[in-house]
C-alpha cells in the first residue's frame, strides 16, 4: 500500500506580509533536500476564480504554470524554491471553490440537500487539497491572509476539519507570527504573537510549530516566553529574522533544526539534507562581483519589483551565473513615448542593455516601441518579453517605413496590423480565460541566436497572451531587419524573433522568466547578460 501523504498547513498571524509564502517554500525546499517528494499549494481567500484579471499594480505579477493556470506570484516562489513545475491544482482561490460548489448544485449533484458553507464548501476545499496532494510524500498548503480575518475563515475551518479527515498524525500546523521590537525599551515583544496563537486556537487549531519573524534577530529568551504562553515546545519554535536574501531563508530555518522537528512530528524517516548546491547558490547570490551590467527595464508599472518579480529574479540569477552584478534601472515607458530620438538616446545612455517587458493595453506602448527601435538601430542588447516581442515587430515595421504599424490591441484600424488576434479569439478580447496560456512547444531555427543560447532547437515555454504576429506580414520581416527564429511546430505561430546582424536582440512571444531558477538561470537571460559583458 502506498504511504499516506503528510500535510503541512502554513497560516499567518499578527499581520500580513510576513513572508508566509517564502516560509512555506523554504520548508518545501528543506524536505525535498531530504529526499522527499513535496508539493505546494496556495489557498487564497479572494473571490476571484484565478489571478488572471487581478491588477498587477496591486497584486504583483500574475504567474503562469505549465498547464496554463494564472496564479498568485507566490507560485513563482514555490517553483524557484522547490525547483519543480507546479500545476493549476497548486493554486486555489476561494472563487474557484465557490464556483465548483455552485456548478455542482446546478448540475443536481446535491440531490435536494440544502447547500451550505458547512459542510459543502468545507468539503470542496478539502477535495481541492486532497486532489493536489495525490502521490506526494508531503503536501504543504499555505493559507493566504491572516487568521482572524473574516475572509480566510472558511479555509482555516476547512484545514481544521481536514485534520480529522486524514488523522491528526498526518497533519502539522505551522503558524507564522511576528515579534516586534521596541526601540525605547530595547525589547522584543511576544504579546502580539501570543494573541495570534490564541486566535488560531480559538478556531480549533493548536499549532505544532511556530515560525517567529522579526526585523532584528530576537534573543533566545523570546522562544522561552513564546513557548510558555503558546504551549508550543521550544524546539518547535524557529526564530526567523530578516534575511539579506530570500534564498537564505531555507538555510536559516535549517540551522534552527525546525525541519528535523517537522519530520519527527510527522513520523517521516528521511536521509540527511543535502543543501550544498543551494548553499553555493546563496553564496553566489550575495557576492559582489568585479563586473556590473546595467539593465534598463522598459516598464509601465514603475518601482514595484513585484509586478515583474520573475523578470528581476531571472536577471539576477543570470548575473550570478555570469559572475557579474546586475544593476537594474527603471525606465518609464510612458514618459519615453513622448520623447524625440535624441531624448530617447539620452534616457538609454549608460545602460548596457534593455528588457522590454510584457503588458496589456495602450499605456506605455509608444515608449516601448521607441526603445525597441533605438536598441535595434544602435545594436544595444535587448530582450523582449511577450508584449516586448510584439513591440519589436512594430518597431521594425515602422523603421522600414510602415508608419502607423501597430497591434490591433492598441489600434483596431491600423493600416498595418502586424500583430493581431487569431480568428478564434476575435470578439473575446476583454474576458477571462481566452488567452493562449501555459506550455507550448517551439522550434528554433538552427544557427539562430536563440538556438545558440538554448543549445538546442526544440524548446517548450510558457505563454500568456491573446495577440500573435500577423502571418500576412511575415515574408517582409527580413526586409525590416528581423527574422522569425522560433515557430510553433506547425509553423503557424511566430514564437521568437531576432534582429539580423545584431549582438543580441531576441524577443519571445512566451515568458522565459517563469522557468528561470536561482540555481538554473534561464538560457535567454544567461545569453542576454553574457552579451552585455561582451560589449
Ligand atoms: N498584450 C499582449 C497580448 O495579449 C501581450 C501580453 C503579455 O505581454 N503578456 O498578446
Amino acid at each position: 500500500m502506498a504511504k499516506a501523504t503528510k500535510y503541512i498547513f502554513v497560516t499567518g498571524g499578527v499581520l500580513s506580509g510576513l513572508g508566509k509564502g517564502i516560509t512555506a517554500a523554504s520548508i518545501a525546499n528543506l524536505l525535498k533536500a531530504r529526499g522527499l517528494s513535496v508539493n505546494l499549494q496556495k489557498c487564497d481567500p479572494y473571490l476571484n476564480v484565478d489571478a488572471g484579471m487581478l491588477n498587477p499594480r496591486e497584486h504583483g505579477e500574475c504567474f503562469v504554470t505549465k498547464d496554463g493556470a494564472e496564479t498568485d506570484l507566490d507560485l513563482g516562489h514555490y517553483e524557484r524554491f522547490l525547483d519543480e513545475e507546479l500545476t493549476q491544482s497548486s493554486s486555489v482561490m476561494q472563487g474557484r471553490v465557490l464556483l465548483r460548489v455552485i456548478e455542482d448544485e446546478r448540475h443536481g449533484k446535491y440531490q435536494g440537500q440544502t447547500v451550505q458553507i458547512v459542510p459543502h464548501v468545507m468539503s470542496a476545499v478539502q477535495d481541492f487539497i486532497k486532489e493536489a496532494s495525490q502521490g506526494f510524500d508531503v503536501h504543504i498548503v499555505e493559507i493566504g491572509g491572516t487568521v482572524g480575518d473574516l475572509e480566510s475563515q472558511s479555509f482555516v475551518e476547512a484545514i481544521r476539519e481536514f485534520g480529522l479527515r486524514v488523522g491528526r498524525d498526518n497533519c502539522l500546523y505551522v503558524h507564522v507570527v511576528y515579534l516586534p521590537y521596541l526601540g525605547a525599551s530595547h525589547e522584543t515583544k511576544t504579546k502580539p504573537a501570543q494573541n495570534a496563537v490564541r486566535e488560531l486556537r480559538g478556531m480549533g487549531i493548536t499549532p505544532d510549530v511556530l515560525v517567529a519573524r522579526s526585523e532584528q534577530p530576537a534573543g533566545r529568551h523570546a522562544i522561552g516566553k513564546l513557548s510558555m504562553f503558546s504551549g508550543v515546545e521550544p524546539e518547535a519554535i524557529a526564530l526567523l529574522p530578516n534575511a539579506p536574501s530570500i534564498y537564505q531563508v531555507p538555510l536559516t530555518l535549517e540551522d534552527t533544526g525546525i525541519a528535523d522537528v517537522i519530520c519527527h512530528k510527522l513520523g517521516l524517516k528521511t536521509k540527511k539534507a543535502d543543501l550544498n548546491p543551494w548553499r553555493d547558490m546563496v553564496k553566489r547570490s550575495m557576492k559582489t562581483y568585479d563586473h556590473t551590467v546595467r539593465v534598463g527595464i522598459i516598464a509601465k508599472y514603475m518601482d514595484n519589483e513585484d509586478t515583474y518579480l520573475c523578470v528581476f529574479e531571472a536577471l539576477r540569477a543570470a548575473g550570478w551565473w555570469n559572475n557579474t552584478n546586475v544593476d537594474i534601472t527603471w525606465i518609464d515607458a510612458e514618459k519615453l513615448g513622448d520623447k524625440t530620438e535624441a531624448e530617447v538616446a539620452a534616457a538609454l545612455q549608460g545602460v548596457n542593455g534593455i528588457v522590454i517587458t510584457g503588458g496589456f493595453g495602450t499605456r506605455g506602448v509608444e515608449g516601448k516601441i521607441k526603445a525597441a527601435q533605438y536598441a535595434m538601430a544602435h545594436k544595444l542588447p535587448c530582450l523582449g518579453l511577450c508584449y516586448g516581442l510584439q513591440m519589436s515587430v512594430i518597431a521594425a515595421a515602422r523603421a522600414a517605413g510602415k508608419m502607423g504599424a501597430n497591434t490591433t490591441e492598441v489600434d483596431a484600424d491600423t493600416k498595418y496590423p502586424v500583430i493581431t488576434t487569431m480568428a478564434d479569439q476575435k470578439g473575446r478580447e476583454n474576458t477571462g480565460g481566452t488567452m493562449r496560456l501555459g506550455d507550448y512547444p517551439c522550434h528554433l531555427t538552427a544557427g539562430s541566436k536563440a538556438a545558440e543560447v538554448y543549445g538546442t532547437t526544440k524548446i517548450v515555454e510558457r505563454h500568456r497572451h491573446r495577440y500573435e504576429c500577423n502571418n500576412d506580414f511575415r515574408d517582409q520581416y527580413e526586409s525590416w531587419g528581423i527574422r522569425a527564429s522560433g515557430l510553433s511546430p506547425d509553423g503557424r505561430l511566430v514564437e521568437v524573433i531576432e534582429a539580423i546582424d545584431h549582438p543580441f536582440y531576441v524577443a519571445s512571444q512566451f515568458h522565459p522568466e517563469f522557468k528561470s531558477r536561482p540555481n538554473r538561470p534561464h538560457p535567454m537571460f544567461k545569453g542576454f547578460v553574457a552579451s552585455m559583458l561582451q560589449k
